[in-house]
C-alpha cells in the first residue's frame, strides 16, 4: 500500500492526526506535496460522506469564537463530530492569523469529537479559498457531521465562505443606536440566519431591538425561491451564557431538511462546484501571468505600447498568445 493510500485509509477511519497531516499536505506549496494532495483528494472524493457545511461571519469582537465553542460543544454533546475551519484574508496580508490564535476555543479544541484548524497563510484569498475548500472535503471524508467555516467580514472573504457552505450565518452584536449597523445589503442577502449575539444582561434590551430591526429588514427583502416561509430569520443568542443555541440549531436543521427534501441542497452544491471550477480556471490563467517569463514579456510589451510602436490591443494579443500552458 502506498503512503498516500495509507493516509487515506487512516483518514477515512476518522483519525484526527491523519486529517491534520492531510490538511498540511494540501496547504503546502511544494510541487510533490501538491501531487500527493491531488491523489489523496481523488481517492477520498468518492467516499460519499457529506457534512452540513455552515459558514459563519462577523466582525472581530462580535463573539465568533465564543459562539463556535459553545455551539460546537453543544453539537458534540449530541454525539456529532464537528470540524472548524477558517477563511481569514488578514492572515494573507500579515502572515499572522487573527482566527488562528491558539488560546481560542480551548474547551472545544480538547474535545475528541472536535477538530479545529486555523486559516492557512497564503498570499491571496484565492489560495486560502482553495485550501479551505479542499480541507472541507477532507473533513467530510473523515466523517465529520458538521463543518463550521468561520470568517471575518473583510473584503471578499464572506462571498468565498458563502460559496462553499450549505448554510450561512451572520453573527451581529446588539446595536447602540437604532440604525442597522451598516451591514452591507449583499451580506444580509447571503445570510440564512442572522444571530444577534450577546443577548444577555444589560445588553438584552438592545439585542431585542436589534433583532427585531433585522427581522424587519429581512422581511423587506425579496423572498428567495429556495427557502421555506419565514427564512431568512433573525434570532437572539448568548454565546457566553449558552442561550438560544439549541433553537438556532433547530432552525438550521429545519432549513437544511427542507432544502434536502426539495432538491435545493444538492442543487446548491452543484452550482457551487461550477462556481469553483470557473474560479480555478480564472486563477490558473492569472497565475500564468506571474511567471518570470510572462512578467518580462509584459514589461517589454508595455514599453512598446508606451512608445507607440504597438497598439495596446496588438501587444496584449501577442502576450496572451505567447503564454505557456502546461
Ligand atoms: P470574535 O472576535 O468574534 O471571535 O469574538 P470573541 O468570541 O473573542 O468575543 C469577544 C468578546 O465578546 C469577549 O470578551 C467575549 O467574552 C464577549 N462575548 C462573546 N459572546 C458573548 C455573549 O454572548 N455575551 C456577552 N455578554 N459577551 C460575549
Amino acid at each position: 500500500m502506498s503512503d498516500t493510500q495509507k493516509l487515506a485509509e487512516r483518514l477515512l477511519a476518522g483519525e484526527r492526526r491523519a486529517l491534520a497531516r492531510a490538511i498540511t499536505l494540501i496547504e503546502s506549496a511544494r510541487e510533490d506535496h501538491r501531487a500527493t494532495a491531488r491523489e489523496l483528494l481523488e481517492r477520498l472524493g468518492r467516499s460519499g460522506r457529506q457534512a452540513v457545511r455552515i459558514g459563519l461571519s462577523g466582525t472581530p469582537g462580535v463573539g465568533k469564537s465564543t459562539f463556535i465553542e459553545a455551539f460546537g460543544m453543544m453539537l458534540t454533546g449530541q454525539g456529532l463530530r464537528v470540524a472548524v475551519l477558517a477563511v481569514d484574508p488578514s492572515s494573507a496580508r500579515t502572515g499572522g492569523s487573527i482566527l488562528g490564535d491558539k488560546t481560542r476555543m480551548e474547551r472545544l479544541s480538547r474535545d475528541p469529537n472536535a477538530f479545529i484548524r486555523p486559516s492557512p497563510s497564503q498570499t491571496h484569498l484565492g489560495g486560502v479559498a482553495r485550501r479551505t475548500r479542499e480541507a472541507v472535503s477532507l473533513c467530510e471524508a473523515s466523517g465529520f457531521d458538521v463543518v463550521l467555516i468561520e470568517t471575518v467580514g473583510v473584503g471578499q472573504s464572506e462571498t468565498v465562505v458563502a460559496e462553499m457552505c450549505d448554510l450561512f450565518l451572520l453573527l451581529l452584536a446588539p446595536a447602540g443606536g437604532d440604525e442597522l449597523q451598516g451591514v452591507k445589503r449583499g451580506i444580509m442577502e447571503m445570510a440564512d440566519l442572522i444571530l444577534v449575539n450577546k443577548a444577555d444582561g444589560d445588553l438584552k434590551p438592545a439585542a431585542t431591538r436589534t433583532c427585531s430591526d433585522y427581522a424587519g429588514a429581512l422581511r423587506l427583502m425579496r423572498k428567495r425561491p429556495n427557502d421555506p416561509d419565514g427564512f431568512p430569520k433573525a434570532l437572539m443568542v448568548s454565546a457566553l451564557h449558552e442561550e438560544g443555541l439549541r433553537t438556532a440549531w433547530e432552525e438550521m436543521h429545519a432549513l437544511i431538511n427542507w432544502r434536502r427534501e426539495n432538491g435545493h441542497f444538492d442543487q446548491r452544491r452543484q452550482i457551487q462546484a461550477q462556481y469553483w471550477f470557473e474560479q480555478e480556471v480564472r486563477q490558473g490563467l492569472l497565475s500564468r501571468l506571474e511567471t518570470a517569463e510572462a512578467r518580462e514579456a509584459m514589461a517589454r510589451a508595455a514599453e512598446d505600447v508606451s512608445s507607440g510602436r504597438k497598439t495596446p490591443t496588438a501587444a496584449a494579443g501577442e502576450v496572451l498568445g505567447a503564454l505557456k500552458y502546461e
